[in-house]
């Protein structure tokens, strides 16, 4: 009897055992699979590229860190501004600013003169418009865009120089100036800022177009009268161009052979003056 209770004693603890050890395995088997779904889908797929490599997780972590320190710079702008005033003169829009300026305008290019004219101005550190005729492009394309990259400003002068005063349908001033616009558009990849009607002829049409179009329109107050033959000797050029000239003056030139010629003795001229040269984007209005 002794030995038979023992035999159960020890069937029993057996029993208990290989319940156990199945229960263990059982438990990790259904366990395990689990897991492994939690590691693939939860964790890892996520984080890794679409090609399916863990390599890819920690080179996004790290660049990740290298984007963090960048930091954007902002640039700003203390350039004294300036207004046009009147359509003919230029003031400073801190009336405390005393500074002598004028504001250097080249008319009626491209020309084969407008490159060699740029780099006069860059001489002396000038900046200029350049008021063009969208028909003056054909026979000199790419004038315009070299102009632009060099900082100059272009202003819109109509499509064919017309006399828009003159001119009684405004069909047709319409087109001569957004014709014009659009090719400066096209090339400088922005719209101009300055219009200057051809002879100097405006209308309360034309001023409120133009205005609409979000140009400043201006004239000038000093001409160098290169149109007029006498003006071919450099005395001329200059002393027409300084004729009278105040602080606030625009100057017109235009882009012919001898006003080139003549453009570094007036730059030097106004320079030994006191002037200094209004840069047309500090121009607000
Ligand atoms: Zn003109």
């Amino acid at each position: 009897m002794k030995m038979k209770r023992k035999k159960l004693f020890i069937i029993i603890f057996a029993f208990i055992i290989v319940i156990m050890i199945t229960y263990t395995f059982t438990y990790k088997k259904i366990e395990s699979p689990k897991q492994t779904e939690i590691t693939v889908d939860t964790i890892t797929k996520p984080l890794i590229s679409e090609n399916s490599n863990v390599k890819p997780v920690i080179d996004e972590v790290k660049s990740v860190k290298e984007i963090t320190p960048v930091t954007k710079k902002i640039e700003v702008d203390n350039n004294p501004k300036y207004k046009i005033i009147e359509r003919s003169v230029v003031e400073p829009e801190d009336k405390k600013n005393n500074k002598k300026i004028v504001l250097l305008t080249v008319d009626d290019g491209p020309s084969s003169q407008a490159l060699a004219m740029v780099e006069v101005f860059k001489k002396h550190n000038a900046k200029a418009i350049f008021f063009i005729n969208g028909m003056h492009d054909v026979a000199h394309k790419g004038v315009i865009g070299k102009i632009k990259e060099e900082g100059f400003a272009i202003g819109n002068h109509t499509w064919d120089h017309l006399d828009l005063k003159k001119e009684k349908d405004i069909k047709i001033i319409d087109k001569e100036i957004d014709k014009n616009t659009d090719l400066i558009n096209k090339i400088t990849g922005a719209q101009p800022r300055f219009f200057r009607p051809p002879y100097g002829d405006t209308s309360p049409y034309v001023i409120k177009y133009v205005k609409e179009k979000g140009m400043i329109e201006m004239n000038w107050s000093n001409a160098a009268k290169d149109w007029e033959k006498s003006a071919r000797e450099k005395d001329i050029f200059v002393s027409n161009a300084m004729k009278n000239i105040q602080s606030g003056a625009i100057i017109l030139i235009h882009e012919h052979p001898w006003s080139l010629a003549d453009l570094d003795a007036l730059l030097t001229e106004l320079e030994s003056k006191g002037y200094t040269f209004v840069d047309p984007k500090d121009i607000i209005e």
